[in-house]
């Protein structure tokens, strides 16, 4: 029987029979918008001839992989999984040692939660060459979708990024983390995988000293067209996402800065929704055309800048 490895092998060299060695790009798909992609991720995507992704990568960066190359869904979600963690590193090291260029495509970053670095020990372990393009990972994401800054300097001198699920715990419960730490004031916390484990959570930071009122909240689909934040604080927020029936891939971020969030997205909505990834050409068009009205605006502005000052204060855009 024919294995999914040896259909996608290489062809040996001619002249000495040896496969050119292959390589393996851990790749961050960020945390949905295809606009988000680093410029490397989309250039490796759109080269792309082999990918193994997982069920968190959205649809429209998918879109970005030529339809001859082969995909590979080894996704996992809530317990199913496609191909198992050690079943993805071996098929990934099968894959590169018969001579494959390979890209692993992992939602938000690679090396934040999301095994991309047992699956980087795996490749080292292997001897196969490797790289790691980074990616947006969901805390900013949703920060910048929901205007939440993480590290405002009047709400938080530490960002926290924990996980709130157990390494073996399929079944939720409250995850071993540094209770005391986590319970101090001055951070925002951002909790990944932590929804099955929301009440556990807020109880145990409410245990280790943070106020019941703390601000608490979700974030789901981030930077997707079905995002959503639910707020709450530590005392109210796992009824609320029960009675929202908020579902993964959500994020709970906990501390005082969500209390900006209300006021910055307000005027985040006024802004025009990003451009979808155009095709090479049109952006050299665009380009060019960018070029030509920048120069102008900047010319005008710098002119008037020199005649008449303007005064430094904010002015709020006006609804469109
Ligand atoms: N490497 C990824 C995280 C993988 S762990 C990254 O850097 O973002 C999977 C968890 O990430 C999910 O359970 C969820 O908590 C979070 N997540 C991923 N994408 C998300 C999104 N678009 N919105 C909110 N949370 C997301």
């Amino acid at each position: 029987m024919r294995r999914i490895d040896d259909d996608l092998s290489a062809p040996p060299c001619r002249p000495c029979g040896l496969r050119p060695p292959g390589r393996v790009s851990l790749v961050g798909a960020g945390p949905g918008d295809p606009d988000l992609l680093t410029v490397k991720a989309a250039r490796l995507l759109g080269q792309a001839g082999l990918v193994l992704h997982d069920a968190l990568v959205g649809p429209g960066v998918l879109d970005l992989v030529p339809p001859q190359a082969r995909r590979i869904d080894v996704g996992k979600r809530c317990g199913r999984h496609a191909l198992r963690q050690h079943e993805i590193t071996a098929l990934m090291i099968a894959l590169a040692r018969g001579g494959r260029a390979l890209v692993r495509l992992k939602g938000g970053d690679p090396f934040v939660f999301g095994r991309g670095g047992e699956e980087a020990e795996a490749l080292a372990a292997a001897g196969i060459p490797f790289e790691v393009v980074p990616g947006i990972s969901a805390a900013q994401g949703a920060a910048a979708a929901f205007g939440l800054p993480l590290t405002h300097r009047d709400h938080a001198q530490r960002l926290v990024l924990a996980t709130g699920h157990g390494r073996d715990d399929e079944a939720g419960g409250e995850p071993a983390l540094d209770w005391p730490a986590l319970a101090r004031p001055g951070q925002t916390l951002v909790f990944y995988m932590g929804l099955r484990a929301l009440p556990q959570i807020c109880a145990a930071l409410v245990a280790h000293g943070l106020p019941a009122a703390t601000p608490a909240a979700t974030i789901e689909r981030a930077s997707t067209a079905d995002q959503r934040i639910t707020h709450g604080s530590l005392a109210t927020l796992p009824a609320r996402v029960l009675a929202q029936q908020v579902q993964a891939p959500a994020l709970i971020v906990v501390g005082t800065v969500l209390a900006l969030q209300p006021v910055l997205a307000a005027a985040l909505a006024v802004r025009p929704a990003a451009p979808a990834l155009v095709p090479a050409a049109s952006i050299a068009a665009v380009n060019v055309a960018v070029n030509v009205a920048v120069s102008a605006a900047v010319n005008v502005a710098v002119s008037s800048a020199l005649s008449a000052p303007v005064p430094a204060r904010a002015v709020a855009e006006s609804p469109a």
